[in-house]
C-alpha cells in the first residue's frame, strides 16, 4: 500500500506512476471535488490486469470522498474513501475471468459483479472475496475465483492440457520464446528450468506451487 494525494486540476492529465495506461483523473470522484487519493501500489496491479487482457480498462469508481460515499450508500469504512479500491470494467471480458486473474496476482480484496459487469479490487491486507450473481444478489465469503495459483496442479514433462497452456502463456509473458500448444515438451521444460534458475528455485523442471507463484509475479 502506498497512497498518494493528487489534485485533479494540477495532475489530472498525468499518468499514475507505474501505471502508464491510466491518467490520474480517471480515479477522481464525479462529484466535482479536486482531491484524488490513489494507492499507487494497487494501481500497478491494475496496470498488470490491463496489460494481461490487452483491452481498455474503464474505472467505474476510484476515489470517493467519505461524504459522497455515504450519499451513494457505500459502506462507511469503504476502501474507496481511502483511495485503496477501484471498480474496473474491461470490455468483452467476463468479470469472473478478471477476478481470477486479480486473485492470481495476489490481490486480497475482490468483488466480482456479474450483473453490474465490473470487478472491485482493493488493497486490504487479508483475503476477502464476494460475488454478485446474475440476479444482483451479493454473497460474501467466496473462497476462490479459480485464480489461487498455489492450488494449480503440478506439471512436469509429458503433462498436457489447459494448465500447460496457462504455463506456456506465462512463460511467453516472461520472455521465453516457446510454442503455446498445451504440451509440456523439451522446449517448455528448458524454459521452466531457466525461469527456476533466474528466481533461485530448485531447478528441476517441475512446476509446483513455488514456480507457479513466480510465473504470476
Ligand atoms: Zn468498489
Amino acid at each position: 500500500m502506498n497512497v498518494k494525494k493528487y489534485s485533479k486540476k494540477k495532475h489530472g492529465n498525468k499518468t499514475v506512476p507505474g501505471a502508464p495506461h491510466f491518467k490520474i483523473k480517471e480515479f477522481a470522484c464525479n462529484d466535482g471535488s479536486d482531491a484524488i487519493y490513489i494507492d499507487v501500489d494497487l494501481a500497478k496491479k491494475l496496470e498488470k490486469i490491463r496489460v494481461h487482457f490487452n483491452k481498455p480498462a474503464h474505472i467505474n469508481s476510484g476515489y470517493r470522498p467519505p461524504n459522497y460515499n455515504l450519499k451513494v450508500g457505500g459502506a462507511s469504512n469503504s476502501y474507496h474513501t481511502k483511495g485503496r479500491a477501484f471498480d474496473v470494467y474491461i470490455a468483452g471480458i467476463n468479470p469472473k475471468t478478471v477476478a481470477a486473474y486479480a486473485e492470481s496476482i495476489g490481490i486480497k480484496g475482490i468483488g466480482c459483479y456479474n450483473r453490474s459487469i465490473f470487478v472491485h479490487i482493493d488493497s486490504r491486507p487479508s483475503k476477502y472475496f464476494w460475488t454478485e450473481n446474475s440476479a444482483g444478489r451479493i454473497s460474501y465469503g467466496t473462497s476462490t475465483f479459480g485464480g489461487d495459483v498455489s492450488k494449480y496442479p503440478t506439471l512436469r514433462k509429458g503433462s498436457q492440457g489447459s494448465y500447460v497452456k496457462k504455463l506456456q502463456q506465462r512463460l511467453v509473458k516472461k520472455g521465453y520464446k516457446i510454442k503455446v500448444d498445451g504440451k509440456f515438451g523439451t522446449e517448455t521444460y528448458n524454459a521452466v528450468k531457466k525461469l527456476q534458475k533466474k528466481y533461485k528455485l530448485v531447478v528441476d523442471g517441475i512446476v509446483g506451487a513455488k514456480t507457479w507463484k513466480v510465473l504470476y509475479k
